[in-house]
């Protein structure tokens, strides 16, 4: 295991809970999630034991919507030490939403996960990374401390964009008292290859990927991990009827990859996302983060 010391940056996981049927490869309407099988509850409580047996901390960016169908979920993911954190309420990508909308989206998510844990809710991440520039005023103002939805990567049409961003310089202060924590890429310029998880972790060959986390982690930059409970659900029903490009997405190597994601973990020591934040505060503009 590599468990940081000098000149290593710190992994951070990050669990973005959802159902099968939210992932926006899929486009299964809103109206008809009430009438999928819920499998996120058991996906999610074993991606817990895998953390659990490795003493892993991580932050869960949990679905408002998934959080009012399972709130024993959202109670046993903050009893086990990991940080509950917003995905939103309803996943719609923000571009489709007014400002407004969006405001009453975060807040319910909000609400809901800290009514569940009586703990604040501190960070959020937009589905499918959809960031835009004027949410961020509105997620410090319902109070939020930081943001994870950039990917600093040319390589997706879907992903958000925020002014300033930079693979090199994952933690960013956006604005006095609120951050910006990146999902990692491997750095070429400004921009880089995405290596932060989803479908490219499932598909580049582990030992390549391994390589590249450890190349992050040796420039004594933060490593960010993203994963979905889904991802490590072979099992989940197949949707007919969606182009073959985001089938192939969705499901390219599901069978691997709850034994890549333990393997993955066993590899490195990690802590959620906010401890990123709160390790920033206390170094400042240090080497490390910068
Ligand atoms: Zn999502």
């Amino acid at each position: 295991m590599i468990t940081g010391g000098p000149g290593f940056g710190k992994a951070a996981l990050s669990i973005d809970v959802e159902d099968w049927f939210h992932a926006a490869n899929l486009n299964v309407a809103r109206e008809a999630w009430g009438r999928c099988e819920l499998r996120v509850e058991r996906n999610t409580m074993r991606m817990m034991e895998i953390l659990d047996a490795r003493n892993a901390r991580a932050t869960f960016f949990v679905l408002g919507w998934v959080a009012e169908q399972c709130p024993r979920l959202v109670r046993a993911i903050a009893a086990a030490g990991h940080e509950v954190a917003s995905h939103g309420h309803d996943h719609e990508l923000l571009y489709s939403l007014r400002p407004s909308e969006f405001r009453s989206d975060v807040l319910r998510s909000k609400q809901c996960l800290e009514d569940l844990t009586g703990k604040p809710v501190r960070g959020y991440r937009a589905p499918s990374f959809s960031i835009t520039e004027w949410a961020i005023p509105i997620l410090q103002d319902v109070g939020f401390e930081y943001d994870s939805s950039v990917m600093p990567t040319i390589a997706h049409h879907r992903y958000g964009r925020l002014n300033g961003m930079d693979a090199g310089r994952p933690v960013t202060l956006l604005r006095d008292g609120f951050y910006e924590i990146c999902v990692s890429c491997i750095q070429l310029g400004k921009r880089g290859i995405p290596w932060g998880g989803g479908g490219y972790f499932r598909l580049v060959p582990y030992l390549l990927w391994l390589w590249g986390v450890r190349k992050i982690l040796r420039s004594g930059l933060p490593y960010v991990f993203y994963i979905h409970p889904w991802e490590i659900d072979a099992g989940q029903p197949r949707v007919a009827g969606i182009k073959a490009t985001h089938a192939f997405r969705h499901r390219v190597n599901l069978e691997r990859c709850e034994g890549r994601f333990a393997a993955l973990v066993g590899a490195f020591e990690w802590i959620p996302l906010c401890d990123l934040i709160d390790g920033w505060k206390v170094r400042g503009a240090s080497s490390e983060l910068q």
